[in-house]
C-alpha cells in the first residue's frame, strides 16, 4: 500500500526499526549520515537501499528540512557505495519513490540502487 508522503514521519516504519537494530539487514555501508543494504527483493543483481539516518518520510522532506551536512553526506555516501561496487564503469541508476503516484511503501526516505545488468529504459 503506498504511502502518503504528506503524513509525518512514523518512528515505527521498518526502516526506522532497521536503524535501531531492531530488525536484521544485510548491511554493506554505514557513516554518520547514512545506511545502506541489499533490498530483501533484489530487482537487479545489484539492488542497494541507501536511507538517510536521519528522520525523513521522503526525498521531499529531506529536501525540505535536512541540514545541507546531511545532504551532502547522504548523496557522498550514495556515490561512495556505487563506486566501491565497481558500478561506475558498467554504469548504475537511482530512484526514488515519494508517495502514492511512485508507489513509496517504506516511509523513510530511501534511494534504490540498481546496477549488474543492463537496465532498460526508464518507466514513465
Ligand atoms: O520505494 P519503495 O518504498 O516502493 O521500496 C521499498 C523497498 O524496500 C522494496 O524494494 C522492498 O523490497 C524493500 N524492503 C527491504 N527490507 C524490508 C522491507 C522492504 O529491503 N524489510
Amino acid at each position: 500500500m503506498p504511502i502518503d508522503a504528506t503524513l509525518p514521519y512514523d518512528s515505527d516504519n521498518i526502516f526506522a526499526r532497521i536503524l535501531r537494530g531492531e530488525i536484521p539487514a544485510r548491511k554493506v555501508y554505514e557513516d554518520e549520515h547514512a545506511l545502506a543494504f541489499h533490498d530483501i527483493n533484489p530487482a537487479a543483481p545489484v539492488h542497494i537501499l541507501v536511507i538517510p539516518k536521519g528522520a525523513y518520510v521522503s526525498w521531499d522532506d529531506f529536501s525540505a528540512r535536512a541540514t545541507d551536512d546531511e545532504i551532502a553526506g547522504f548523496i557522498r555516501a550514495v556515490g561512495h557505495i556505487a563506486r566501491e561496487h565497481d558500478l561506475v564503469a558498467p554504469g548504475y541508476r537511482l530512484l526514488a519513490n515519494v508517495g502514492g503516484h511512485a508507489g513509496q511503501e517504506v516511509p523513510h526516505l530511501h534511494v534504490h540502487l540498481f546496477g549488474g545488468r543492463p537496465l532498460g529504459p526508464m518507466l514513465a
